[in-house]
């Protein structure tokens, strides 16, 4: 017999998007079931590094950002105990005068965007990280970023949800029907919407969709207390993210609450291969230990791998899929899904209760015509 039940909304995925959207579905008095295969924030979300940034490769991609931080400002203080939430601010490091000149570039466009930015000189810099390598240019200092744990997150989520009613079923959706999510174990949840949030595994139900895994490792040491106190990136992570080289690694360092340094990162087109890719590690720790030479004392605990979906004009896929009537797709975050979450879910939100989004969602359609973006 196979089992048949309905809902208004069926959300398929529990990372961080999923999550967040379930929660604001529920919050507007929407009947949710939230579909898993494994356990909520098992996914990309578990390997996550938990930076909340705004970036600003391009007007939509900070637009969605910098609302996005406004929405994660007010709910870091009902996670207060749970997320690890800081407002670390992020260091964006110029290792030179041309670097320098992009920094000031991006502190103008932040600035127009309604985000708090600065360049900051050499010496403002060595008293801000006393820890940094001598002879770096300065940096562009953003100080409403954040830093969190996202598995914990959307655990809470989910618990909150769950409490005003979402329906969790743990199991994998194998088709999408008209109006039914169909599971593999044979049973079928009807619903007039459904979300797919299932991160690089979207394309499984939506084979269309132009999304790939982008696989990156992480880093985690000892407790280094007060060796930094900012997220530290290098101004050329940017080319690193969103350029779709093969492979490339750029220098990024978290400071965790307990004095572990969460060291990224790497980007490379390897499938759903998951292994750790020792070379990758060892490019990743040399250019940390280039950057904070301290580094080189601490003793890295474990290292892992995740994948980031990864679109080619570095844009999620946020709204309705035409071809599929019902179907809303939530995903394509790559390195910005935690940061992105509320504002997707807003989005999906409003789409779904047919009233305006908070942000200009266009530019997130999810059958756009798609331009291949490279930063020079
Ligand atoms: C190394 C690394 C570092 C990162 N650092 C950051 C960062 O600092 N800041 C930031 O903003 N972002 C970061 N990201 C990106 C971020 O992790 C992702 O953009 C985000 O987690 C995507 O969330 P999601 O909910 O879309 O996907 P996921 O977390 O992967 O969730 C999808 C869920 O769907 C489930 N699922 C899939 N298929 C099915 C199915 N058929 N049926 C039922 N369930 C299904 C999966 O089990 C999974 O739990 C990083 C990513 C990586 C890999």
């Amino acid at each position: 017999v196979t089992s048949e039940s309905s809902s208004d909304v069926v959300v398929i995925g529990a990372g961080m998007i999923g999550a967040m959207c379930a929660l604001r579905l529920i919050e507007e008095g929407v009947r949710v079931t939230l579909v898993e295969q494994h356990f909520p924030g098992g996914g990309s979300t578990g390997a996550a590094m938990g930076h909340v940034v705004a970036m600003d490769d391009t007007p939509a991609q900070l637009a969605l950002c910098a609302y996005s931080l406004g929405r994660w400002e007010a709910l870091r203080h009902t996670f207060d105990g749970v997320a690890e939430y800081d407002v670390a601010g992020t260091l964006w490091l110029a290792s030179d005068d041309a670097e320098l000149n992009v920094a000031t570039r991006r502190a103008t466009s932040y600035r127009a965007a309604g985000v708090k930015a600065q360049v900051v000189d050499t010496d403002s810099l060595e008293l801000l990280e006393p820890n940094l390598a001598f002879g770096l240019a300065g940096a562009l200092k953003v100080e409403g970023d954040g830093v969190c744990y996202p598995p914990a997150i959307v655990r809470e989520l989910v618990t909150r949800a769950v409490a005003s009613g979402l329906r969790i079923v743990t199991g994998r959706v194998a088709t999408l029907d008209t109006q039914c999510a169909c599971l593999e174990d044979g049973s079928r949840i009807r619903a007039a919407h459904i979300v797919v949030a299932a991160g690089v595994n979207s394309i499984a139900l939506v084979p269309r969709l132009p999304l790939v895994p982008r696989k990156g490792h992480l880093v985690i040491t000892d407790r280094q207390p007060g060796l930094i106190r900012h997220q530290l990136v290098e101004l050329g992570y940017l080319r690193s993210a969103h350029t779709m080289a093969n492979e490339s690694v750029a220098f990024n360092v978290q400071p965790r609450r307990n004095g572990q340094l969460l060291i990224g990162s790497s980007r490379e087109l390897v499938g759903q291969d998951n292994s750790i890719n020792r070379s990758m590690v060892r490019a990743m720790l040399e250019r940390a230990v280039r950057f904070v030479p301290r580094i080189a004392s601490a003793r890295a605990w474990r290292s892992w791998t995740g994948f980031r979906p990864t679109t080619p004009d570095a844009l999620p896929l946020i709204g309705a899929w035409q071809e599929m009537p019902g179907v809303w797709i939530a995903t394509g975050h790559e390195g910005l899904g935690i940061t992105m979450a509320p504002g997707t879910a807003d989005i999906i939100v409003a789409g779904i209760l047919g009233v305006a989004p908070p942000v200009d969602a266009t530019p997130f359609l999810p059958d756009r015509p798609i331009r291949i973006r490279q930063v020079a």
